[in-house]
């Protein structure tokens, strides 16, 4: 159908001033004006259901995060050089939700600055270069975590320093071998492989939900080994929280707990602030505290009054709603119903993820599971066209990525099985 015409309008005057690199979601892109929840509203008033944005985590224009916002703004903004109780209160309350060791806090403004803080640290800390990263993973744009991020193509090219494994994907483990076996034997050989071209070993940075590399949340326990083998390299594990971080995965606030495994090093960003930019990287201390003393690291924005508002108000609906109870229960009976819907389809290999993040691979045939592209973006599409907002990952693009703000409720899953069921009719049936 013909896109109505001022955003056809709005388009054309977009790809007029706005600089490389801009892309659009859907064949029929979208303007929204509001939202609340998990719902976006556009001009005409049209209702959407959002399974896809992870940034407004407790709900689009959540009145807790406006109200908290709005006061500090109206109030005053002061970054990190000023004493800021509010922003050691919240400091000692993020730092209260992970393990104990894990217990420095700095701030930044996005991902791609924590996980480039991150490296830097470790890079310090150990004296090493060498980068381990998954085979189709995404950590950000600075030039520095760019160089380890393969998902951004030939025009940006990886370091020397930077090797490739699997990612956690229990196929791909050799017969009569364990995933474990598997994940632990391609980080050794990435380590001696570094090794044998002068590289020691900085860091291994995992996506705790495997986003880019197609969504990999389970089976859990292999990371035990593959940790052991960083730290004989000298190296140190890097947890990116960025996409599975504050109750994502349902079971635990951060995806690593589900692996039993303690980082050296956490990032996090996207849903942290509901939306305002603001990323932290969380650190053992002995890790950060020779960086600390010899290297100076402000960052204008980021800690100041505004956005630590912001992540103060997060943690509070995640306290008032029990947030992550809500998505362990929703995201349990989203996949159930995917599951049922998908059942005995030949385009679909797998029905995975945890909590609000799952996964549906569209394959060619079951067989050789080669992707299909092509058909996964269309039910991406007829989703949109039918007012379901999913996307699609891997490097196939294959596989739809449904990552609803934590704010789903029970009757946004039933929304959203009932129109999946619709188009799985059209599209995901055999014949
Ligand atoms: N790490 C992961 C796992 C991400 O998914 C992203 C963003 N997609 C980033 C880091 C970078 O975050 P940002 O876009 O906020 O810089």
């Amino acid at each position: 159908s013909a896109l109505p015409e001022h955003l056809q309008e709005t388009i054309r005057r977009r790809n007029e001033v706005l600089g490389p690199g801009y892309a659009l979601n859907y064949r029929e892109p979208v303007e929204f004006v509001s939202g609340h929840g998990a719902h976006l509203i556009d001009r005409d008033g049209n209702d959407y259901l959002d399974a896809y944005n992870n940034v407004p985590c407790v709900g689009h224009a959540h009145p807790r995060v406006v109200e908290a916002v709005s006061k500090q703004m109206a109030a005053v903004n002061t970054n990190t050089r000023y004493v800021q109780e509010s922003l050691v209160d919240y400091a000692e309350r993020l730092l209260a939700t992970f393990p104990e060791g894990l217990s420095k806090l700095s701030l930044a403004c996005s991902g791609s600055e924590a996980n480039d803080l991150a490296v830097r640290v470790a890079r310090y800390h150990t004296g090493g270069e060498g980068i381990i990263v998954t085979r189709w993973a995404y950590h950000g744009l600075t030039r520095e975590v760019a160089s380890f991020s393969p998902t951004l193509g030939k025009g940006s090219p990886l370091g020397p320093n930077v090797r490739l494994i699997d990612p956690p994907d229990p196929r791909l483990a050799a017969p009569g071998s364990t995933l474990a076996e598997h994940m632990r034997k391609q980080v050794r050989d990435a380590i001696d492989d570094l090794e044998r071209h002068g590289y020691r070993l900085a860091a291994l940075v995992t996506d705790c939900a495997y986003s880019s590399d197609g969504i990999f949340t389970d089976p859990v326990g292999y990371m035990t080994g593959v940790v052991e083998e960083v730290h004989a390299a000298g190296g140190v594990y890097i947890a990116d929280e960025v996409q599975s971080g504050f109750a994502r995965l349902g079971d635990s606030m951060w995806g690593f707990s589900r692996h039993g495994v303690v980082p050296d090093i956490v990032t996090m960003g996207k849903p942290m602030g509901n939306g305002l930019p603001i990323s932290g990287v969380v650190f053992r201390p002995e890790v950060c505290e020779e960086f600390g003393r010899n290297v100076r690291y402000f960052n204008t924005f980021a800690g100041s009054s505004i956005p630590v508002a912001a992540g103060a108000a997060v943690l509070d609906v995640f306290e008032e709603e029990n947030v992550q109870q809500r998505v362990l229960e929703n995201g349990t009976a989203l996949r159930a119903g995917l599951e049922g819907i998908t059942h005995g389809s030949p385009y679909v290999a797998e029905v995975r993820g945890s909590g609000l993040y799952v996964a549906v691979e569209i394959v060619q045939d079951p067989e050789s599971l080669e992707p299909d592209r092509a058909r996964a973006e269309d039910v991406i599409n007829d989703m949109r066209h039918r007012r379901v907002l999913i996307s699609g990952t891997a490097k196939g693009n294959n596989v739809l990525k449904i990552r609803p703000p934590l704010a789903f409720t029970s009757a946004d899953v039933t929304r959203f099985l009932e129109t999946f069921a619709e188009v799985a009719k059209d599209r995901l049936q055999a014949g």
